[in-house]
């Protein structure tokens, strides 16, 4: 039963990534990392091949390294939920109301952005418009979102709306909320079957692409940089960092600027056709208002509910998995009471990257480009900035981002370990309980 033991487990359940089952990342080449390269790209999820995608087609000669498989990170263990990005509007609202304009406006080119990507290299990843639904969990808290939307729709057109808790039932099957907030524009992918087709579409374009292949002793030298790969000296004349949540200890100024933060999912088992239809009418991805985030959606071929939240126990054990899958499961019968007697088939967990100012950046340190801090949300804005900064390692125009105007900020006392997160959680917790007394 691969390390998860609680009764609620089905007898076959896995500890790894439910898209795993259709789309397992593998490793790509076991050819030998050759000398050098034009490119080097650090990590193969979303950021690293959209990067390796625009290089390889204006000409430039091109490396993927993954530490593990392509795609092995958050980009095959994400819950696929794809929107544009009203939610970033107010925490951009704070640098004044043209940065949260751009911001949000960034947002939908990021969405048509891994839409066109897809149509263009013929992935097939279950890539759907579904609409969302955020259900609040007070009244005051519908109000807010209901503010919140009016506030947006005065700066720039926006098609969220309103939707009471008397009709609710036509968004989710649950009576958790207190009405909430529909937003027709938003998709869902197969997350690993995506990351999937943009690696083979990049070897199709003569990128090579290499798993089991940790970058070490990466250092500027003159004329490129210098790095180890399997024992290997390698030199390259750019370097793309794209490890996101995974950045570890390559670069000391990394780690002190991004923030690892544990995200778990799980699948229930196949549920019957008629309960999918009751409790979630409309197919779509779904979200609660709390502060310690839940969300849920069908599995794409609607069978299943695939439902995440933060957790803290990243150890990988059998104890810490059936710990993590126990929370998730308790925060999906609160939602679905009537799922009390089905079982988990699948937990799976990974890292998020972080930043203090919630934004994501695409810097240039030492020498080096990268982009990440997607906070959570970076299926499309991973893609984006990805090849954002593939375009501003060519010197074009269209690698022109708001990401790239704010300065990445560390914080006193941080250096990659992040010690702070339980109280974190534990005080947006305790936040969430005030907000429902
Ligand atoms: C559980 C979970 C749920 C999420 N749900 C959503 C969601 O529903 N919607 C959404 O928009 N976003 C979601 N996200 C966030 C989103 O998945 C990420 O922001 C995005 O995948 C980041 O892509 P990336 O390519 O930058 O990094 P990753 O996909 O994490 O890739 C980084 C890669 O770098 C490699 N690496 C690290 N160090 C080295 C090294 N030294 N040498 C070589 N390789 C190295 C790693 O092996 C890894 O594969 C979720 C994330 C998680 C973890």
């Amino acid at each position: 039963m691969s390390g998860l033991n609680a009764p609620f487990f089905t007898d076959d359940a896995v500890a790894t990534p439910f898209w795993w089952d259709e789309a397992r990342p593998n490793d790509a080449s076991a050819d030998e990392i050759p000398s050098s390269t034009e490119v080097a790209i650090i990590g193969g999820g979303f950021t690293g091949l959209n990067a390796a995608l625009v290089l390889a087609r204006a000409g430039k000669q091109v490396t993927v390294y993954d530490a593990d498989a392509p795609g092995w990170g958050a980009s095959s263990r994400n819950g696929g939920f794809l929107g544009p990005g009203w939610a970033f509007f107010d925490t951009a609202m704070r640098y004044g109301e043209d940065m949260a304009r751009r911001v949000v406006e960034e947002s939908f080119q990021s969405l048509q952005h891994v839409k066109d990507v897809v149509a263009k290299a013929k992935i097939d990843c279950d890539l759907k418009v579904v609409g969302y639904f955020k259900g609040a969990m007070t009244p005051r808290i519908y109000d807010s979102l209901g503010r919140n939307i009016e506030r947006i729709g005065k700066v720039m057109p926006c098609d969220a709306h309103m939707v009471p808790r008397s009709e609710q039932h036509r968004e989710v099957g649950s009576d958790l909320y207190h009405g909430g907030v529909a937003m027709p524009g938003y998709c869902g992918i197969h997350p690993a079957k995506y990351v999937k087709g943009l690696a083979e579409a990049a070897q199709r374009l003569g990128v090579a692409v290499f798993g089991n292949a940790r970058v070490t002793d990466l250092q500027q030298r003159a004329g490129g940089f210098a790095f180890k790969v399997r024992g290997r000296d390698v030199t390259a004349r750019q370097v793309l960092i794209a490890t996101n949540g995974y950045s570890g200890g390559l670069l000391p100024y990394l780690r002190r600027r991004i923030i690892p933060v544990g995200s778990g999912l799980v699948t229930t088992e196949k549920l019957p056709p008629e309960l999918m239809k009751k409790l979630m009418p409309k197919q779509q991805m779904l979200a609660g208002s709390q502060r310690v985030v839940t969300y849920y959606r069908p599995s794409p071929d609607g069978t299943r509910i695939i439902l995440g939240g933060r957790v803290l126990d990243m150890s990988g054990t059998s104890k810490g998995n059936t710990a993590n899958a126990t929370y998730l499961r308790g925060l999906l019968l609160k939602i679905f009471p009537e799922l009390g007697a089905y079982r988990i088939s699948h937990y799976w967990h990974g890292q998020l990257g972080f930043t203090f100012d919630h934004f994501p950046h695409v810097d240039v340190v030492d020498g080096m480009f990268f982009a990440g801090g997607y906070n959570g949300t970076g299926v499309a804005r991973a893609s984006w900035l990805g090849s954002r900064i593939a375009n501003q390692m060519l010197g074009n125009d269209q690698g022109k981002t708001v990401y790239s105007e704010l300065s990445f900020e560390s914080r006193p006392y941080f250096n990659g370990k992040p010690w702070f997160l339980p109280l974190a959680v534990w005080y947006y917790g305790m936040l969430d309980k005030w907000d429902q007394r």
